[in-house]
């Protein structure tokens, strides 16, 4: 029986990555005057996000950092004032734009009875607290838990804070690094509902998931059915 579902904030109950997306596009176009091959942008881009991350961490700050970073290498230092303007205006936007639940999150985190729900979500403190504050939905978490990393250690804190059996926890989010490796690791039961976009630092070749034992989820309105399917499992 599941007792408790733990579920990922970004692109799983509100939409993040598709502004990262458009954020990439305009920063294209404020780098065109220096780059015209788009490919080798976004591979400058990723590089220098994967070199700052013990740094800054993940988030929309750190990402905008890594922005003007990319831009001063690749105009030579020739970038200007007023383009490095434009870059922080679309890291700030990133950091204000509206809260959009994805489909079914909030008739499926209001119908779970008798389910305890948490929140496991990584990224710039602030910008995730504000997202969870005007998400509507932070009443519904028991625990919410914002961390730098998710990794067996943070998952399995979270599990000893709850003070639940790793077999009586699903895991429901969207990537399979981040979410489902460090669930599956603690022993408890993961479920990937993948996004239409996934950040390039969050790719990786992806475990089997009969291997690794982990669901694939259409959308967050399978989330009920599976949980039944686990109860009744575990009960056999
Ligand atoms: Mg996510």
């Amino acid at each position: 029986v599941i007792d408790v579902v733990v579920f990922d904030g970004d692109d799983t109950l509100w939409h993040s990555e598709h502004l990262f997306v458009d954020a990439h596009a305009r920063f294209a176009d404020v780098l065109a005057p220096y780059v015209d091959d788009r490919d080798h942008l976004e591979r400058a881009v990723e590089v220098v996000e994967r070199r700052n991350l013990g740094l800054f961490g993940y988030g929309a700050k750190g990402f905008t950092l890594s922005l003007i970073e990319t831009a001063i290498e690749l105009s030579g230092g020739q970038i200007r004032g007023n383009e490095v303007q434009t870059i922080l205006e679309l890291g700030k936007a990133l950091l204000d734009h509206p809260v959009e639940l994805l489909d079914g999150v909030d008739e499926v985190t209001s119908t779970l009875a008798g389910r305890r729900l948490a929140l496991l979500t990584k990224g710039d403190l602030l910008h995730q607290e504000s997202k969870i504050a005007r998400s509507g939905l932070a009443e519904r978490f028991e625990r919410v838990e914002i961390v730098s990393e998710k990794d067996d250690t943070t998952f399995s804190r979270l599990l000893a804070a709850l003070a639940v059996p790793p077999e009586r926890v699903l895991m429901v989010g969207n990537s399979v690094r981040s979410d489902v490796v460090p669930a599956r690791a603690s022993g408890a039961h993961a479920a990937v509902i993948p996004y239409r976009y996934l950040a390039a630092i969050e790719r990786i070749d992806e475990p089997d998931p009969a291997t690794l034992g982990y669901h694939v989820l259409g959308s967050m309105r399978e989330v009920p059915g599976l949980l039944a399917d686990l109860d009744l499992s575990s009960t056999r």
